[in-house]
């Protein structure tokens, strides 16, 4: 039988298992990571003892997923995710089983697993290697195959197809053919998926090596209709002027030539055009525009990750981004417009705005690098960030109580004239000082007749 090395730690974990008289297996994606010669990332592990007996081997556990059978072991700074071996049965509604049966061997529980790559165990301590499916061969032909009849499979859970999709996006992989066709006619089960899952493996999709291998399956099997159809309604839009390419392959293009590491880049690289079939017009001398894309793109956007459940934060900054890609900066920029431009994106946004402008540019141009003026602008932006001016209302010379004291109500008052003292220090960093403040202040109240 083959043998893999196993590492120390985890020999030592597996020891509290055997010592209480258990089996335990290395599993998923780790083993799958090991045979294609990569350092694998979480460690996932089966085992024939219950939750409540991993419970009680190990002091401390975190019953992460206790209704399926797994729960979380804390083991010298690494979180093991753990899972009685299990057989589910009955799938009514194509998005989890209705039970989990717990079941005594490990050749079991691989058959329940999704592709023949993630279907490989690893008995430890030992190193044996378990592979029922071909699992090790199908690694080395990069090849996505479904654990026994594909159509099967996918009914059984919707979201299949989609994490066949998402490993394409590894170098190299390619869908079998059986298992790629199965697809679209699993579409319906896929419908039902919660759109957390579907969340999560296109997080994971965007941050593997080769997102664009992946969407094209995606379009090609109608998945991408089905769960990104703002995205699929891009396709054969046409730009004309600079642009070589569709809507749809420039915002491709964009997303796979955005850093990896980034998940909010990724998306905003994705949808920042998004919202340009929806404004697209042709003048009349034949020019085809798209005025207010980005203003459109960023409501898209804010739509797509919302029904995507994608936390608020991160929906904040995709759209932050896509509603700034917009600026077109040249050199005659006064120092004021540098800095209205660094308060209206926000001093942290800025390195992530000119990240999506390159992976933008690249994508019109096939020039790699960053686009002319990028660079200025930044050594003009730290020029201005070392002067210490203001760019926030609390950075002002004044605050609400220094405005109560002129006799402005604290009150909505406040806040507008905060903003139209912070606007006029944008302008003139001079101002900011508290007597020259105050005055605008009066002047601005008496002029507009506010409340004072
Ligand atoms: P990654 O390294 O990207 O996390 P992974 O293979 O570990 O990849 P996980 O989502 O962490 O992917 O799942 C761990 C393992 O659980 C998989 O390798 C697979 O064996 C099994 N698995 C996960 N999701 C499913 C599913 N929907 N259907 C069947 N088996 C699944
Ligand atoms: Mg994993």
């Amino acid at each position: 039988m083959d043998r893999v090395p196993v590492p120390r730690d985890l020999k030592d974990f597996s020891r509290f298992f055997s010592d209480a008289g258990h089996r335990v297996y290395l599993v998923g994606g780790a083993v799958r990571d090991h045979f294609l010669g990569k350092r694998a990332g979480d460690w996932d592990v089966a085992t024939d003892a219950r939750p409540e007996q991993v419970m009680a081997i190990f002091p401390r556990v975190i019953p992460t997923g206790i209704e399926h059978g797994t729960v979380t072991i804390p083991f010298r700074g690494r979180a093991i995710e753990c899972t009685t071996f299990r057989v589910e049965s009955d799938y009514t509604d194509g998005r989890r089983p209705d039970s989990v049966r717990y079941e005594a061997t490990i050749e079991e529980d691989l058959s329940r697993r999704d592709f023949t790559m993630n279907a490989i165990a690893v008995s430890l301590p030992d190193g044996a290697v378990i592979d029922p499916y071909g699992g090790r061969t199908d690694v080395k032909l990069r090849v996505i195959r479904a654990v026994g009849d594909p159509r099967t499979r996918f009914a059984e859970d919707g979201l299949r197809p989609l994490r066949a999709i998402r490993f394409s996006a590894l170098p190299g992989f390619a869908i079998d053919t059986d298992t790629l066709s199965a697809i679209r006619p699993s579409l319906g089960v896929t419908e039902r998926v919660a759109p957390e899952r579907v969340r999560e493996e296109l997080v994971k999709l965007l941050s593997s090596p080769e997102p664009l291998t992946a969407f094209r399956y995606m379009e090609e099997t109608g998945l991408m209709e089905l769960i990104l159809p703002e995205l699929s309604a891009c396709r054969g839009v046409e730009q004309k002027g600079r642009h070589r390419h569709d809507v749809l392959d420039h915002l491709l293009l964009t997303c796979s030539a955005c850093p990896r590491e980034v998940t909010e880049l990724m998306l905003a690289g994705l949808l920042h055009d998004i919202g340009k079939p929806a404004v697209r017009a042709t003048g009349d001398d034949g020019v085809i525009t798209f005025h207010g894309h980005e203003i459109a793109s960023a409501k898209i956007a804010r739509s797509v990750m919302t029904r995507l459940k994608f936390p608020n934060r991160t929906i904040a900054r995709v759209v932050h981004l896509v509603e700034q890609h917009m600026f077109h900066y040249e050199s005659s920029w006064t120092d004021a417009a540098v800095r209205r431009f660094v308060v209206r994106v926000g001093v942290d946004e800025i390195e992530p705005l000119f990240a999506l402008r390159a992976a933008d540019s690249f994508a019109i141009s096939g020039v790699r690098g960053e686009p002319h003026g990028i660079d200025e602008l930044r050594r003009r932006i730290s020029g201005i960030l070392e002067a210490r001016h203001a760019f926030s209302l609390g950075d002002l010379a004044v605050n609400g109580t220094d405005l109560a004291g002129i006799g402005i109500t604290p009150g909505p008052t406040t806040g507008i004239v905060l903003r139209e003292l912070l606007s006029a220090v944008l302008d003139d960093p001079e101002l900011n000082d508290k007597d020259r403040l105050l005055d605008i202040a009066l002047a601005f109240v008496r002029d507009r007749g506010l409340a004072n």
